[in-house]
């Protein structure tokens, strides 16, 4: 969802919108098929002619929001001829089988999000599956989606990566969420918000340590396009110093062999854990429940989350008390 409509690109002056209508519009599109198709990020000049061509020719057109729908054929100098309906995470569920039922019986639908690819952080996996189970043709228009832009202008390696979404708005769900990364080799993409992004820097940092390479892309495709490249804490400082605005994604690079190695997280059992706490506790002279809470947070568990402390404080006891 795209929080600056008003910030969204016009066509640029050279080029008119319906100069690159396709002649056979009509034509293109297939009857009997649910269409994906991306819509613009912020720029309305990366509409696809496709995309023109099935807005003005489909039956019917599931969009998130039918007023932002309106708002895009307008921009692109479309009408929207098909029927309209609202189609959004709320409803998506209740409303696949209804319009896969008109597919079947010959129409073509549209299925677009407020911004970018379907699917994508937005509705339409409903009806793919539902299509899918049904034995009904669903295609793809493709075009713009913050993912790949954000990863293409990071100049972090694209060979292999990976899309995590949002992070999860709670600090201690984001930071297992991100322990279980630390070890990840490819690059990785989130989506992030405006209000939480000083928030989630913090925790960047404490999982991939100041150095890690990120890229903050903001507003991308639109008049403030930014990228802020550099390590961890260099990106952070930035945030802290110049809090960002508009629509954010973070990519991450992947640990290198050393870090991942070193980071693989190794599954201790509470037995194995017992054991490293009494013998840090022993050699360093600390308190058992501080060496407890030292080794299970260097040991996170191959899903991020920490081992119950109290359980390998009870086998410490056990143990100890084996070894007196
Ligand atoms: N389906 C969309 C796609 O394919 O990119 C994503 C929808 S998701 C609800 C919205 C999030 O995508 C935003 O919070 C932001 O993280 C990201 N996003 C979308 N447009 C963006 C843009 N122009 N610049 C930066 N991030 C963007």
């Amino acid at each position: 969802m795209q929080s600056a409509q008003a910030a969204d690109k016009p066509a640029p002056g050279g080029e008119p919108l319906q100069e690159r209508r396709h002649p056979h519009g009509a034509a293109l599109v297939p009857s009997g098929t649910v269409i994906l198709a991306a819509t613009p990020i912020g720029n309305t000049a990366d509409a696809s002619a496709r995309l023109v061509a099935l807005l003005e020719h489909v039956d019917i057109v599931a969009a998130e929001d039918t007023r932002r729908l309106y708002d895009l054929a307008n921009r692109l100098g479309v009408h929207v001829n098909g029927k309209v309906i609202a189609y959004h995470d709320h409803n998506e569920r209740n409303k696949a089988d209804g319009l896969l039922d008109e597919v079947a019986q010959g129409a073509s639908v549209l299925v677009v999000s407020d911004a970018g690819m379907p699917t994508i952080n937005d509705p339409g996996l409903a009806i793919v599956r539902c299509a899918i189970e049904r034995g009904i043709p669903v295609t793809c228009a493709p075009g713009p989606s913050a993912v790949l832009d954000a990863l293409a202008l990071s100049g972090l390696p694209t060979d292999r990566f990976c899309y995590e979404g949002f992070l999860p708005r709670r600090h201690a769900e984001r930071m297992q969420r991100l322990r279980a990364l630390r070890a990840e080799q490819r690059t990785i993409v989130f989506y992030e918000t405006l209000h939480r992004i000083a928030d989630s820097m913090d925790d960047l940092l404490a999982a991939f340590g100041p150095g890690r390479p990120m890229a903050l892309c903001r507003e991308l495709t639109k008049d403030y396009e930014e990228i802020r490249r550099g390590g961890v804490e260099r990106i952070r400082q930035s945030v802290i110093d110049d809090p960002p605005r508009g629509e954010l994604v973070l990519v991450i690079g992947g640990a290198d062999d050393e870090t991942a190695a070193l980071e693989t997280p190794d599954a201790l059992g509470v037995d194995e854990l017992a054991a490293l706490s009494l013998k840090r506790s022993q050699s360093q002279g600390e308190r058992i429940k501080d060496s407890i809470a030292q080794i299970v947070a260097e040991h996170p568990l191959p899903d991020g989350s920490l081992a119950n402390r109290k359980e390998i404080y009870a086998a410490v006891l056990v143990l100890r008390d084996g070894a007196c």
